[in-house]
């Protein structure tokens, strides 16, 4: 017997993503992080190590891509690695180091939370979570998260679809937090020739699907350094509102994702390229 009116349609309906859809807010969501605006005209660049290593290897990196024009400054304390063997991160020491290179810099910064139990720690450091790839459909996490003050960018899952990713930043603005950037970095396909493949479509996809704003990490998106100017480029020809970029002083020392981190120069050089693109479609670059 049937004691529920609501057809299987309605039940569908009712768990569609909602909140993070463009029709809620047509105008589209403009993300403030330091009164940096993200999604606005002006594309902004987060750059930095894929892990916090030393106060060395921060501050010097950091300079540079302040200095090349980057206007967050990325890096991990707690990092998810596929071995637990590897490199786990520098945890608090290295959150003390970010907050260290954000007083010398005036960058701000992005950096993973990885467990509901950091949300807190990470957030007295952090003007950005950033939660990963591999966190993306951790729900306690999103409902942590989505309850704290914080901007949140939102990587994409490797293996998620546009849907599966649409309801999980739902998650987050379900729990109040609205200001939610989104971040395509590749997802697996049968290529083996590059790390991952880099969505390209999911840029105007998601455009199209949310209000949210929509950036691009080509380091992970290719996992080689030698291809992460060029689509950096086709992103922002795309549509990105912002890159996310893995930049080391010394990538062949780095402890972490070393082969497609850019050298400084190679960050400079590509930021005069991003500047060209930017203007042919009506953007600009947004500077400190
Ligand atoms: C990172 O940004 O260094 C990282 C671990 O990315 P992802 O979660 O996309 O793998
Ligand atoms: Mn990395």
């Amino acid at each position: 017997m049937q004691t529920d009116a609501c057809s299987v349609e309605d039940t569908i309906k009712m768990d569609d993503p909602d909140l993070v859809s463009r029709s809620s807010r047509p105008e589209g969501t403009i993300v403030e992080v330091n009164g940096i605006k993200i999604g606005g005209n002006a594309i902004v660049i987060m750059a930095g190590p894929c892990a916090v290593e030393s106060e060395e290897q921060l501050t010097e990196t950091a300079k540079k891509v302040r200095a090349g024009g980057a206007s967050l400054l990325r890096g991990g304390a707690f990092k998810p690695r596929t071995s637990p063997y590897s490199f786990q991160g520098l945890g608090k020491d290295g959150l003390e180091m970010l907050e260290r290179a954000r007083n010398l810099t005036g960058l701000s910064v992005v950096t993973e939370v990885m467990d509901t139990r950091q949300v807190e720690t990470v957030s007295r450091y952090a003007d950005m979570l950033q939660i990963g790839s591999r966190n993306m459909q951790n729900f306690p996490l999103l409902k942590e998260a989505g309850k704290s003050s914080k901007p949140i960018l939102l990587k994409r899952g490797m293996m998620a679809t546009i849907d599966e990713y649409l309801h999980a930043a739902e998650y987050l603005l379900s729990q109040g937090n609205t200001q939610v950037v989104l971040c395509e970095r590749g997802i697996r396909t049968f290529e083996s020739s590059t790390r991952y493949t880099l969505d390209l479509n999911a840029i105007p996809l998601l455009k199209q699907r949310t209000h949210l704003p929509v950036i691009v990490d080509p380091s992970h998106g290719t996992g080689i350094r030698s291809l992460v100017p060029t689509m950096a480029r086709a992103s922002i020809a795309a549509g990105a509102d912002g890159l996310l970029m893995e930049v080391h002083y010394r990538p062949e020392e780095a402890l972490c994702d070393g082969s497609q981190s850019l050298h400084p120069e190679e960050f400079v050089n590509m930021m005069n390229d991003l500047q060209k693109i930017a203007e042919a479609i009506g953007r600009s670059i947004h500077m400190l």
